[in-house]
Order: structure tokens, then sequence, then C-alpha cells
């Protein structure tokens, strides 16, 4: 494997590589950067020369604060633009766009791998024995067109049971031994801080990837410090969830200007976090993440930004996974929720949809048209029956 690159900020060469990079693009590759946004990366020099790069833990890897979450990705040049800009952690999976996020990304870095910090996850649901785990890499391998992935995640672990799987355990050394992958992470959406907690206890993982927003601090910023202090790097996503909420809400929500950069930058307040990925699929929302890592809440800024979201996310989904089991009907209500985001907030219809129409039978919110009264009991007061009928009828 090459050795991973150890410059931890931003160098002027570099960015003067970006720049170029930039007008190239703006003078019609993509199609999509404005004016506006090209002028941004070409005469922010200095912001740009300052953002640091951060240590995910154990691993070593120093990583851009922003990371790109691929799963929405369509275009490589998107990916390669965020390259060009600084950032070098990128997240995909081997369910992503069934296996087109990973061809996508692995278009994008082609020539420049050792610039990169590549994640991919393997689905637990439909593995059995280590031989089937490795069997999945290599075939994310040959998606991506890489030798090897710096880190592969167990994806969706939402019990204890998912962090001990010892096949998966077996498949991460023989693909460690072969070369195939350097570090052994894991993520989660549902059920995080039981999960966090079993991870710690299971020594394994050198990353976790974890749902972290101004909206569950409250929960998890104690857990995710006690996993940082044990070694374990830690990536967060869908930090700008309660902003998606609060901007599709039926009735107007007040938010502080500028919404989505805030919630970023109070992400990065925490320097527990190494990195946070975000879904950028477009020029604008690279270029846009990218201003973001370039500036900092202030203490004033954070505040307020704290108390409108508390404010705005009332009765909005938090994705705290606090349903999880809840339903004797056993439909999967914090999967359905992520859909929503995916769908509502995201804008990914076709994501959306497939994973909605890939649930087990059963776990679907077909069943809620026949209930009398929903059973869960939502801590933040999410009408659940009447989200997921709504669901139901727009996903089916
Ligand atoms: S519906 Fe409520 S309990 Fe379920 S994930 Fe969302 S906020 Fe948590
Ligand atoms: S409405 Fe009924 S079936 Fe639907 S989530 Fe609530 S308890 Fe489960």
């Amino acid at each position: 494997m090459p050795r991973r690159r150890h410059t931890s900020d931003i160098t002027r060469r570099e960015f003067l590589r970006h720049a170029a990079v930039a007008a190239a693009m703006g003078a019609g590759v993509a199609g999509g950067v404005s004016a506006r946004q090209t002028a941004s990366a070409s005469t922010g020099e200095e912001e740009a020369a300052v953002v640091k790069r951060r240590t995910l833990g154990r691993t070593g890897l120093e990583v851009f604060p922003l990371g790109l979450g691929a799963g929405g990705i369509r275009e490589a040049a998107v990916a390669r633009r965020a390259l060009d800009l600084g950032v070098n952690y990128f997240d995909t999976a081997e369910g992503y766009q069934e296996g087109n996020s990973e061809i996508t990304l692995g278009k994008a870095l082609k020539g420049r791998r050792d610039e990169a910090v590549v994640a991919t996850k393997w689905g637990w649901w439909e593995k059995e024995t280590a031989d089937d785990y490795v069997a999945a890499l290599d075939a994310s391998l040959k998606r991506l067109d890489m030798d090897y992935v710096d880190i592969i995640q167990i994806h969706a672990a939402s019990t204890r049971e998912h962090v001990a799987i010892e096949a998966a355990r077996e498949a991460f050394e023989r693909a460690h031994k072969a070369g195939k992958v350097r570090f052994n992470g894991i993520s989660i959406h549902e059920n995080q801080v039981e999960v966090v907690e079993a991870i710690i206890a299971q020594g394994w993982y050198d990353e976790i990837l974890l749902v972290y927003n101004a909206g569950n601090a409250q929960q998890m910023k104690p857990v995710i410090r006690k996993a940082r202090e044990a070694g374990i790097g830690i990536v967060a996503m869908k930090g700008l969830a309660p902003v998606h909420e609060a901007m599709k809400a039926e009735e107007p929500r007040e938010l502080p200007d500028e919404p989505y950069r805030k919630a970023m930058q109070w992400v990065w307040k925490d320097e527990n976090v190494a990195n946070l990925i975000v879904s950028m699929p477009t020029f604008d929302q690279v270029e846009e993440g990218v201003a973001a890592a370039r500036g900092e809440l202030t203490p004033a800024d954070q505040k307020k930004f704290e108390e409108a979201i508390t404010q705005a996310s009332l009765g909005m989904c938090r994705m705290c996974g606090a349903c999880t089991g809840q339903c004797a009907k056993a439909v999967q209500v914090a999967d359905i929720m992520r859909y929503r985001l995916y769908h509502d907030g995201y804008g990914d219809r076709s994501r959306a949809v497939a994973l909605y129409r890939a649930l087990r039978p059963g776990a679907s919110a077909a069943a809620c048209g026949d209930c009398t009264s929903c059973s869960i009991v939502c801590p933040w007061g999410v009408p659940v029956q009447e989200r997921m009928r709504d669901l139901h009828s727009r996903l089916a």
C-alpha cells in the first residue's frame, strides 16, 4: 500500500493547483460552477491555507474536516472538484446506487489515489461467512478500481450483536494481511449510545461513522468524547439533518441566516470529531461546503444556532433511533425516517425509493394504515404514524 500523506495543512502550492483546476472547470467541464464559486476558490488563498486537517483517532490519518458522502454522487468531476479543493475523505458503500457510487468515486480518484482516504462499507445483512465479507470487499475494490481501501465499515450497525460479528472480524484480519484494507470501522444510525458503548468495549474498531448534529448533541456528545478517548476516530454524518427537517416543515420554522453553513460549523466545533461527511452531489454544494470549512462559528452564533435548532426541531426526527424495536408490527421506523431525509432533505428520490422498496416484508409502513393507534413514544414528539403513512404513500 502506498504511504499515506502526512501533510497537515493545505499548502500554498496545493492551493494554486486547486485554483488552476477551478479555472479549467469553470471554463465548461462541469457546466455547473458559477462565477461566484470560481472566484471563491481563486480569491480565498489565505482562508484555504488555514484549514487544519484533523487526526482520525489511532488511524493517524490526517483528514480535511469536510468529507464527501458519495452515496448520491453521480458525476466523477464533482468528487474530483472536492479533491482539488482539499477534501480528502470519501465515504461510499457497496450498496450505494447498486455499486455505481464506488464506480464514480474510483473514476474521480484515478491517478490521485494517494491523496485520498477512502472508506467503504460491507452490509452485514446478506453475509454469513468471512469468505462472504472478503468477496464483497474484492467486489468493492474492483468497482473502485483500487488495490486497497483505507477503511472498511460494518454498514448500519444497530445492535450489540452487529458490533461483534466474528465473520466480519476474521474477514478484516485476512483482508488487512493481504493489503486490501488498512483500518476497521463501523457505521451506525440507530440506538447510537448503546452501540457506541459496545464498540468501545469491543476494542476492534479504529473508526466510527455516526449521526451527529445540533439536534442530538445532548445525547451524543459525551459518548463521542468517550470513544475518542479510547482512540477511536470519529466521522460524523447527517450534520445537516435538523436544518433539512426545519426547511421542509409544513409550518415555517425560524432559522438563522446560512443555516447549512452553521450546521456544518457547529459539528466542527467539537474537536473530538475528525470529519463530517456531507452529501454533495453538485459543484455548488462542494463549493459551499469547502467555504464553510474555511470559516468558523463564533460562540455567539453557536448559541443562537443551538437555540434556533432546539425550537425549530420540536416534533421533528433527530435520527436518535429511540423508536427502534418499539413497533409491535416490526415496522423499521428509524430507517424509514432516514429514507424520508434522503427524499425530502437531500432531494434524492431514487435512493429513498430503492431503500424503502428493499425493506424486508413487513418492515415497511404498509402496516401503519391498519393501526388504530401508534404505540411508539418518540422522545422528540414526532407524529410517527402520520409520518409513516405519508412516507408509504410517496415511496411504496
Ligand atoms: S422518530 Fe423520534 S424516536 Fe424515532 S429516530 Fe426520529 S426522533 Fe428518534
Ligand atoms: S402506526 Fe402502528 S404499525 Fe405504524 S409504526 Fe406505529 S405502532 Fe408500528
